[in-house]
């Protein structure tokens, strides 16, 4: 029963209301009571490089970032951040005006939001979109309009290409005198698309045009496959100034727990972002800061090796999906799999229905997954897709694989 103050109010107020807990909690918690494979919450079953879990180590140990480290990051980090921007994208940062460290994507998020939106400002996101995307943006008082990314077709020489693409025209109509931001996210989670140079390039040219703020998700930018390439939005003409581009170093190093991750962006965008982000957590994580800077100066190497290995697991379980019975949207980058569920037939599949699906799953194959629809408003639009995580070692990714087919 919902507990209630003596004027009969709900304790939670009106902009959380529609929030319950999150599907990962949710979906982590079932795996957890039925003992099932978790390939929901998208979390690496095996810890990054052994080097940079000794680097925290000796950050720990030598008193590096045990007490509170300075409100905008460790030097160190900001410096190795814009390093890497350089590197990969040719962007030049300055570490001191425009790099800011945050507790994970998340507070970025959070803090860009916050800073950025008036009660009353749209925000445009891309449906299906992250979660944190939706409660923060209401945090903010402002309103989210969804703009829908749509299974797609194509074939190339015969080979048929599957993926979510955005309608540019849709996301030009869905501008208003009172949107205020594009929140977008490429590559995208859950669909794994990578929106092209085309799209990109379609997109800020709307910014441009509409005078409107960006802000960029890119967690996934190492995790991109075959010919996709990772174009940060700031490097489009127009863009650098208007845009807030956020990193993490949970995905490109397989340490989720750490909550290490960052925002690049102009002084003047940095600097109110910082304002919000002061008073959420202030500073965290001071220890896994200086173990990230070295992190991100890990040689090529390193960041083929994890592309690589991702990749080989994609196949495996893209594969697997496709031999019990699913559609298959084979991600051109991040490290899931969206599938419609309905080839499997009416009633395994619920009628379409991914909630139930989901719910249904673990007793039925042990294995857990994320139904999509809780990342849309449209939730019709989103009711047949499931995404599977493969950041798995390849064991229970095969083991999972071989439970699935056993649905049919
Ligand atoms: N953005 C996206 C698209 C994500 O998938 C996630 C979760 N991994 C985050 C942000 C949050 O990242 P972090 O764990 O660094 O807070
Ligand atoms: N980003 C992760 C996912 O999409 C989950 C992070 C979280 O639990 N909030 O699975």
């Amino acid at each position: 029963m919902t507990r209630m103050t003596s004027s009969s109010r709900p304790l939670l107020n009106r902009r959380l209301a529609e929030f319950g807990t999150t599907i990962f909690a949710e979906m982590s918690a079932l795996a957890v009571r039925t003992g099932a494979i978790n390939l929901g919450q998208g979390f690496p079953d095996t810890d990054g490089p052994e080097q940079v879990r000794e680097a925290a180590v000796r950050a720990l140990r030598d008193g590096r970032g045990n007490q509170y480290p300075p409100g905008p990051g460790v030097p160190e980090l900001r410096t190795a951040i814009a390093a890497h921007q350089q590197r990969l994208y040719g962007l030049t940062h300055d570490p001191d005006t425009e790099v800011l460290v945050t507790a994970g994507a998340t507070e970025a998020i959070a803090a860009a939001l916050l800073a950025l939106v008036e009660p009353g400002d749209e925000v445009i996101a891309l449906e299906p979109y992250y979660d944190s995307y939706a409660a923060c943006i209401a945090m903010a008082g402002g309103t989210r309009v969804p703009v829908t990314l749509r299974p797609h077709e194509s074939a190339v020489d015969g080979v048929v290409d599957r993926r979510f693409r955005l309608d540019l025209d849709e996301l030009r109509a869905a501008v208003t005198d009172r949107t205020r931001l594009l929140l977008v996210n490429t590559p995208h989670n859950p669909t794994g698309t990578v929106l092209t140079r085309e799209e990109l390039t379609a997109i800020a040219e709307l910014a441009v045009e509409r005078d409107l703020l960006v802000v960029t998700d890119e967690v996934y930018e190492h995790l991109v496959f075959d010919e996709a390439e990772h174009i940060p939005l700031a490097t489009f003409p127009g863009m650098r100034e208007r845009t807030v581009t956020i990193g993490s170093a949970g995905k490109t190093f397989s340490f989720t727990g750490w909550k290490v991750g960052w925002v690049t962006a102009a002084p003047e965008l940095v600097s109110a972002v910082r304002s919000a982000k002061q008073f959420l957590t202030y500073v965290a994580s001071g220890p896994f800061q200086y173990a990230v800077a070295e992190a991100l100066a890990l040689p090529e190497s390193y960041f083929a090796g994890f592309r690589a290995d991702m990749l080989a697991k994609r196949d495996l379980l893209a594969a697997g999906l496709m031999d019990a019975g699913f559609e298959v949207f084979k991600p051109a980058g991040t490290y899931f799999v969206t599938t419609d569920i309905r080839p499997l037939g009416a009633e395994l599949s619920h009628e379409g229905d991914g909630f139930a699906f989901c719910r249904a799953l673990p007793e039925r194959a042990g294995v857990v997954a994320i139904p999509n629809a809780v990342f849309y408003d449209h939730r019709e639009a989103g009711a047949p897709f499931v995404r599977f995580a493969f950041c798995k070692r390849t064991g229970v990714l095969e083991e999972a694989v071989s439970r699935l087919k056993s649905l049919a």
